[in-house]
C-alpha cells in the first residue's frame, strides 16, 4: 500500500483538535489558524474539496469568559462553547478571507446524521457549499448536544462527516506525532506506528485511555474514528498539526504521521453499508430505460424513469427499484417521499419545482446512494 493517500484524494475532511486551535487552552492560536487556512487554500488550488471540522469552542469560551480552567458542569461547558464558537468562526473567516475563500459555519449533532432526512439535508448543503467554492467549518452543536464535549473532541464527528460526504481521506490533526504502540510519555522508546489497517482490534488495545488535559479526545477516539471513516472507504491520517506545512507535504506524497487504511475502497464499503442497513420501506417500478441507465450505465435514478410507486416512505428511506416484471435491480436512499414521488413520476427533473413547490435534488436516487444488486 502506498502512504501517499492524500496526494490521490479528491475530497478531504481535516479535523483539528482543541489543544491545537487554542494553543493548549490559552486562547485562539491565530498563527496556527492562519497556517491551516493557507494550506487548505493550497489544496483547494489543486482542485481538492476540503471540509474543516474544528473543535476549540469550549476552550476558547473558557478563555473569553476569563475562567482559569475548564468547568465540570455540562451547562457551563455548553455555555462556554456558545461563547467560544463566535471566536472560532471569526478566526477562520478572516484567515480564509486572506485567500479570497468564503467559509460557512455548520453545526451538527450525531442525531442529525442518524436521522435520514436531516442526513440528506446536511449532505446536500455541504455538497452545495463545496460546489460554491466555500470551505465549510463544522463543529458539534454544543448547545443541544454533549457527545463530543464528553467523549470525543469532534473525532467521531469528523468521521461522521467523512461518511456523510464520502470523503476519500480524514486527516486528524492533533498535538501528537501520531500513534505509538505504547504511551510515549511513559515510555520514550515506544515504537511509532507509521501505517496499519483501520479497524484492526490491536489498535484499540494500544490506544486505550490516552488523552490530553484540554480537549476530550485521546488516541482511542481517533482509532475509533478511523474505523468509522473506513466504513465509507476513507483512509485516516493522524498527524501533528504543529508539523510545518503538514497538509501541503501530505498532498505532495510525503508520509507523515500514522496512516490507517480502509480495507474496502469507498464504493464497495458504501454499497455494503446500504445493503446491511436496510429496512425496505417500499419500492418504485422503473421503465426499461431506467433499469438500463442504473444497471449498465451506472447512472442515477430520475423521476422520468419511474412508472409506479408502492409503499409509504419518507425522504431518506431505503427503497427498492424493480422492473415491471417485479425483479429487483437496485436499492438506494430516496430523495422524495412516496407521496411526492407519485406526483413527479414520469416527469422530467426540471418540472419537480413546479409540481411540488420546492425542488430538492434533480435525482430520485443519486447514484452515490444506490447499490445495484445484479447485472443484466
Ligand atoms: N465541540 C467541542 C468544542 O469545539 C468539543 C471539544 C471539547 O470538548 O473541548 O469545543
Amino acid at each position: 500500500m502506498s502512504a501517499a493517500v492524500l496526494s490521490q484524494a479528491r475530497r478531504i475532511v481535516v479535523k483539528v483538535g482543541s489543544s491545537l486551535v487554542t494553543n493548549e487552552g490559552r486562547g485562539l492560536d491565530r498563527a496556527a489558524v492562519t497556517a491551516w487556512a493557507e494550506q487548505i487554500a493550497h489544496l483547494r488550488g489543486l482542485g481538492r474539496e476540503v471540509v474543516l471540522v474544528s473543535s476549540g469552542a469550549v476552550a476558547e469560551g473558557v478563555a473569553r469568559l476569563g475562567w482559569s480552567r475548564r468547568p465540570h458542569h455540562m451547562h457551563k461547558l455548553q455555555a462556554a462553547a456558545a461563547v467560544g464558537q463566535m471566536g472560532l468562526a471569526q478566526a477562520y473567516e478572516s484567515a480564509f478571507a486572506a485567500h479570497q475563500i468564503r467559509t460557512a459555519q455548520v453545526l451538527l449533532t450525531h442525531e442529525d446524521l442518524a436521522h435520514r432526512q436531516r442526513y440528506l439535508n446536511a449532505r446536500s448543503t455541504l455538497f452545495t457549499l463545496l460546489q460554491l467554492g466555500v470551505v465549510p467549518i463544522v463543529n458539534e452543536n454544543d448547545t443541544v448536544s454533549t457527545d463530543e464535549i464528553r467523549f470525543g473532541d469532534n473525532d467521531t464527528l469528523g468521521a461522521l462527516v467523512t461518511n456523510l460526504i464520502e470523503a476519500d481521506v480524514l486527516v486528524i490533526l492533533t498535538d501528537q506525532r501520531g500513534l505509538y504502540r505504547e504511551d510515549p510519555r511513559r515510555n520514550p522508546n515506544a515504537e511509532f506506528v507509521h501505517e496499519a489497517t483501520a479497524g484492526d482490534p490491536e489498535l484499540e488495545a494500544m490506544a486505550g485511555g490516552a488523552g490530553s488535559a484540554i480537549g476530550t479526545g485521546g488516541m482511542y477516539t481517533k482509532i475509533l474514528a478511523a474505523k468509522r471513516a473506513a466504513g465509507s472507504g476513507a483512509h485516516t491520517i493522524i498527524a501533528s498539526g504543529r508539523e510545518p506545512e503538514l497538509l501541503r507535504r501530505l498532498a505532495q506524497g510525503e508520509a507523515i504521521g500514522t496512516t490507517l487504511y480502509a480495507r474496502l475502497p469507498g464504493w464497495s464499503a458504501r454499497k455494503q453499508w446500504l445493503l446491511d442497513h436496510i429496512r425496505l420501506r417500499g419500492h418504485v417500478v422503473l421503465d426499461d430505460g431506467a433499469v438500463r441507465a442504473l444497471v449498465q450505465e451506472g447512472k442515477s435514478l430520475l423521476p422520468i424513469g419511474v412508472v409506479d410507486v408502492f409503499g409509504d416512505f419518507e425522504r431518506g428511506d431505503v427503497v427498492a427499484c424493480r422492473d415491471a416484471a417485479g425483479n429487483e435491480w437496485a436499492r438506494g436512499l430516496i430523495n422524495y417521499s412516496a407521496s411526492d414521488t407519485r406526483r413527479i413520476l414520469r416527469q422530467p427533473s426540471h418540472r419537480i419545482g413546479d409540481i411540488l413547490g420546492t425542488a430538492n435534488e434533480p435525482e430520485l436516487m443519486h447514484r452515490d446512494n444506490l447499490a445495484v444488486l445484479r447485472t443484466a
